[in-house]
């Protein structure tokens, strides 16, 4: 039996129903504003990456002595589109191997243009992933460029309705705040997306990570995204999104099973170099560098570090990641959950946001889309850390 430090905790996450998310740490190329945990893969790789992803879920499923029970699946990266047909054999065969589908209830994976194929749609269909996100980022040639992108608008487009043809519930992404980005070159992309018809979007403002190299060498020309941001909140509802998250819009009923799960707190078992995961209180990191990630795996799973999220620091996780969402927080169940203290410090907090930022309906309180417009101001004031309890 494999020995994981805080191994309650874990069995007690692994023990209920699970999103699982595994991380693809390769690109085709690098892109200048991003820091995510991913490289273009060199020599034995992606084959020393697959052995070692193997092991690793193994290792969780021998901790616990059955397969646990799997509700969502999430394939990220990176882009996963970069492994090959076979490659992609391997991992369905270690998914299938480490976790029971019994229940599972969407599988999604994450695709870039360039490098998305047929044979990587007919394989996932055949595999039963539900749902691509696409990384179209934009609908204009000179913005891809800009980005450093490696696809073109006709390629994009090429994506997303392949994606559609083949059946899966599609999800594309879109950035603004780009240089030269207009209000009106906006909505040219956003609206050429929209006549596409994919079921969900997620829109992004270009935040350029301190590690990238635009983080070093910045661009002059990035834009503040505010205007961008408020016209999509205005014209997606018209064409019947529904913004349900901060960056997120869907048709009705086909939000992301697995973000919602991380929105509300849900057990979720990160996979792969650098993956995240949450499990009975406890949040961990696995070790970012391929070697070492593989190396740590001939001892135990890949940890590089792990939390217990508690007290002050768990109530203001949950009330902030409660409104993200148009879902919003239940603050009823929130009193029940961290007691009458916690409860009276958050509704000191709410008071202090402008009454145009929230809205009450019963014991639930929302972000209006002002709100969301300034949520990152608004969370300011909602950060408890555990040593201030009072
Ligand atoms: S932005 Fe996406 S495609 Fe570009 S390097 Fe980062 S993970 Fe890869």
């Amino acid at each position: 039996m494999v020995s994981i430090p805080d191994d309650v905790s874990f069995r007690e996450g692994l023990s209920r129903p699970l999103s699982v998310y595994i991380h693809v740490p390769f690109c085709r190329s690098k892109c200048p504003y991003c820091a995510f945990n991913s490289s273009v893969p060199s020599g034995d790789q992606v084959e020393l990456y697959l052995s070692s992803l193997s092991r690793e879920s193994e290792l969780w499923r021998s901790f616990t002595g059955k397969k646990p029970s799997v509700r969502t699946i999430y394939v990220g990266g990176g882009t996963p589109s970069v492994l090959s047909v076979g490659q992609w054999e391997t991992l369905f065969e270690l998914i299938s191997r480490s976790f029971d589908l019994g229940d599972l209830e969407e599988f999604s994976v994450e695709a870039n243009p360039e490098s998305l194929t047929c044979d990587h749609l007919a394989l996932w269909r055949d595999r039963g992933v539900t749902r691509v996100s696409v990384g179209v980022q934009s609908l204009d040639d000179g913005e891809l460029k800009w980005l450093g992108r490696l696809h073109g608008v006709e390629r994009a487009i090429w994506a997303v309705q392949s994606c559609l043809a083949a059946g899966f519930e599609v999800s594309a992404d879109l950035m603004f705040g780009l240089a030269g980005q207009s209000v009106r070159k906006w909505h040219r992309s956003l609206s050429a997306l929209v006549d596409l018809g994919p079921h969900h979007l997620s829109l992004y403002q270009l935040t350029i990570e301190p590690q990238s190299f635009w983080g070093k060498v910045p661009p002059t020309q990035a834009l503040d995204g505010y205007g961008h941001y408020r016209w999509a909140q205005w014209y997606l509802p018209r064409k019947g999104y529904l913004q349900y998250e901060i960056a997120s819009f869907a048709k009705e009923g086909r939000w992301s099973r697995h973000n919602m799960a991380y929105w509300t707190g849900g057990e979720v078992l990160g996979l792969g170099p650098g993956a995240w995961g949450y499990l009975g209180g406890l949040r961990y990191e696995n070790h970012r560098d391929l070697g070492d990630y593989s190396q740590a795996l001939n001892d135990s799973v890949a940890l590089d570090y792990t939390e217990r999220v508690q007290g002050a620091a768990k109530g203001s996780e949950r009330a902030i990641l409660a409104l993200r969402t148009s879902f919003g927080l239940d603050l009823d169940r929130f009193a029940e959950d961290f007691g009458q203290d916690l409860y009276r410090r958050l509704e000191g907090c709410l008071a202090g946001f402008p009454s145009s930022c929230i809205e009450r309906n019963g014991p639930v309180v929302r972000l209006t889309p002002k709100g969301m417009r300034i949520a990152n101001a608004l969370w300011e004031a909602l950060l408890w850390g555990d040593e201030d309890e009072r």
